[in-house]
């Protein structure tokens, strides 16, 4: 256990009865980058239960933040959804990830493209004045199916606004993109059509994609990361590998078992 810290729950907020968030305190030596997941579970029969997730909380603050699913038929979800503030969590000491601004080529724009708990390491992202010195624009998409899954509105659309120190650039700068494909919305349908009929960006007021101005991040089901980097890959963007710098870079919200 010693690649793991014990943190304890301050605070649990039901979104709805499949969605939502963890608060817990944070060992100070605990290190990481805005966008990247840790190691999280729970201690279930003396043995550690833990499975991938995004800091949803910014590296420069006190506390942890996840933002979680509810599987029902899940090992660690069907039990953690009941944890409640005052019980104790588990979490790696080593987070990694692809989903950091620096490791995209310099550009104008950044898209933010989630569906889903996809959302997590955005929510770490849009609280990242340094994400702001280096884009023009920020482009957060949140794709879900039921309008009640578009959560953490008021930290996004309010706010952020209001911090002390980066508000002014999250007004300039951070556009907010909600979408729901299973029933009646303004931004209706799948973030794919979105993109290939052109609504999103003349909803936006961005210029036509190209891979000289726009990067992307992508986080969410193994099928809509399929979707958009085919639609990226035509479009002549390319993907980040290792030492070479690309115009995207993704990461999976969840595994299909
Ligand atoms: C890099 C990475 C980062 C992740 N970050 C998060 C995160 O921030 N928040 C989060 O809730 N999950 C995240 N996950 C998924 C997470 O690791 C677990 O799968 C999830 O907590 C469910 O665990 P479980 O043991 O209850 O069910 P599992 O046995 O892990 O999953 C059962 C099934 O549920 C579905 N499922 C699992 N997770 C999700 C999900 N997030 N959204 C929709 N369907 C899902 C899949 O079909 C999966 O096969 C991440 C996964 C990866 C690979």
């Amino acid at each position: 256990m010693t690649e793991i810290h014990k943190e304890r729950v301050i605070d649990v907020h039901h979104w709805s009865d499949t969605l939502f968030t963890i608060k817990t305190t944070r060992d100070r030596s605990l290190r990481f980058r805005n966008g990247e997941f840790a190691m999280m579970g729970i201690e279930v029969e003396g043995k550690p239960l833990m499975r991938a997730y995004s800091m949803a909380s910014a590296n420069y603050e006190d506390h942890l933040e996840f933002y979680s699913i509810k599987v029902q038929e899940g090992a660690l979800t069907s039990r953690l959804q009941h944890i409640i503030a005052g019980d104790e969590i588990l979490v790696s000491k080593k987070p990694t990830g692809t989903l950091l601004w620096d490791r995209l080529r310099p550009g104008k724009h950044l898209y933010l493209l989630s569906t889903g708990t996809g959302l997590a390491p955005f929510l770490s992202i849009i609280k990242d004045p340094e994400v702001y010195e280096n884009f023009e624009k920020v482009i957060l998409v949140h794709g879900c199916r039921y309008i009640n899954e578009l959560t953490y509105q008021q930290l996004i659309t309010h706010e952020l606004k209001h911090n002390e120190y980066f508000g002014d650039s999250v007004k300039e700068k951070l556009i907010y993109y909600p979408a729901v494909t299973r029933e009646p919305y303004i931004n209706y349908g799948r973030i794919t059509h979105l993109l290939q009929t052109g609504k999103l960006i003349d909803d936006i007021g961005t210029p036509a994609l190209n891979p000289e101005d726009d990067r992307f991040m992508l986080c969410g089901s193994p099928s809509m990361l399929a979707s958009l980097t085919e639609i990226l890959d035509d479009l002549g963007f390319v993907e980040t590998r290792k030492n070479d710098l690309g115009e995207y870079v993704i990461e999976r919200a969840f595994v299909e078992k």
